[in-house]
């Protein structure tokens, strides 16, 4: 498929040419082993690519969303994963809109350098779900420390990261005007915590997709890890969010088009009944309307950059192109998988692999009706219904 070079096609050529050195067989052979890409996030890290977002003033290269969107699009477009390594370009965001200045002269000159790895992000609990207000984990004021108790689930990359911001209530709900104060942001040393108050258990999943339950048993930390202002973790964590999604939008869009450049060269090459398959319209149709919603989704995604570069409120848009972008790549994962056949289930062709893992994006971060939920309350001014 033929693309029309856009204003950002330095940086597409840059991460192609680092991303054809880990070709599908490598990724194949880290699905199987459900291993960890080390050696690609390591190349992307010395790239600089993952410390796109991290302003110049603190050692990162300071480009805007809709570049560092393209980064991890073009990453999933090559074959690749970011669900990897992706956290390590967003969860810092919380650091560079709501650290302290020390904590951004501590931290981020480090990631930048590829020294700390901050790619882990603990909301998510297991009797509380997508109901983060309720969540039960507290952190309490003990003798110029925190001290943690309580247990989260599905928590990614914790065994690849050196630090965790981790999202816990310092106020009981009950003594709060609006549930989603009372909430604070924590930064978490993992080398620290774990084995002294913290136990990781990970969690077998669907995806080669490294993610843990968490136990916090009286888990100290210095009073010094809050990050944000006490009670007002909630909108620290919201304010990285809209990245967040952005960015696994673009990730989204680029396994669409992996997708649909597998279908439409085997839907060239593969003959039965005497003709390429890819002359019966029941084929062609289908590849060309996952396309064609893959390419609508693409214009939201793009919106969303536009409106998070210009520092404005993105929250309806990084939602509705995350939404658009992973029923797409859905679609087009399904697409290419009917076009291929039995192919398409071995593993040597790599769809199988990407079809588990783009299927994840309507889960996580966020799933679905959350999103129709933010859309009908906060855009169409719809009841709250929960
Ligand atoms: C591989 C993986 C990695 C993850 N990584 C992280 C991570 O790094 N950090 C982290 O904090 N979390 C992480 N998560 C958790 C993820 O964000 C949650 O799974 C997701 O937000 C949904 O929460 P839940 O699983 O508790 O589902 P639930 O909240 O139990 O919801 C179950 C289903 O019911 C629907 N539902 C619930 N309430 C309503 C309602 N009121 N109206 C309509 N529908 C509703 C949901 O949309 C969903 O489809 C990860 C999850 C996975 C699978």
């Amino acid at each position: 498929m033929q693309h029309e070079p856009d204003a950002y096609q330095e940086i597409r050529d840059a991460v192609r040419d680092l991303c054809a050195q880990y070709p599908d067989e490598y990724f194949r052979r880290i699905d199987e082993q459900r291993g960890y890409p080390e050696e690609f996030v390591d190349a992307l890290t010395k790239a600089g690519w993952m410390a796109a977002l991290i302003p110049q003033d603190y050692g990162g290269s300071g480009l805007s969303m809709a570049e560092a969107s393209v980064i991890m699009e073009e990453i999933n477009r090559s074959g690749g994963n970011s669900g990897a390594c992706h956290g390590q370009m967003y969860v810092m965001n919380a650091i560079v809109r709501s650290g302290s200045e020390a904590q951004k002269r501590q931290y981020l000159p480090k990631i930048a350098a590829g020294e700390l790895r901050i790619q882990a992000m603990g909301v998510t609990e297991p009797t509380t779900g997508s109901d983060t207000t309720k969540l039960k984990t507290q952190a309490v004021r003990k003798d110029g420390r925190w001290v943690i108790n309580g247990q989260k689930v599905w928590i990614s990359r914790v065994q690849h990261s050196d630090m965790m911001i981790l999202l816990a209530r310092t106020t009981p709900l009950a003594d709060v005007q609006k549930k989603s104060e009372g909430l604070s942001c924590f930064l978490i040393d993992l080398k620290q915590a774990v084995g002294h108050g913290l136990t990781v258990r990970p969690i077998l999943n669907m995806v080669n997709h490294e993610t843990n339950e968490l136990f916090f048993d009286h888990l100290e930390i210095p009073e010094e890890n809050l990050l944000g202002p006490e009670g007002k973790g909630f909108k620290t964590l919201l304010d990285g969010l809209n990245a967040e999604r952005t960015l696994i939008a673009a990730e989204c869009i680029g396994d669409g088009y992996w997708f649909i450049d597998r279908a439409v060269k085997y839907a060239n090459e593969r003959v039965v009944f005497s003709r390429k398959i890819g002359q019966n319209q029941g084929v062609q149709f289908p590849i060309a309307e996952a396309y064609i919603e893959l390419e609508a989704a693409n214009l939201m995604r793009w919106e969303a950059c536009r409106k998070i570069d210009a520092h404005q409120n993105a929250g309806a848009q990084a939602n509705m192109a995350k939404h658009l972008a992973a029923k797409a790549s859905w679609e087009a994962a399904n697409v290419c998988l009917q076009t291929h056949g039995g192919f398409g289930f071995a593993c040597e062709y790599d769809i199988e692999r990407k079809f588990r893992e783009t299927r994840l994006y309507q889960v996580a971060p966020i799933s679905t009706n959350m999103i129709f939920s933010y859309v009908a309350e906060h855009v169409l001014g719809l009841p709250r219904s929960y």
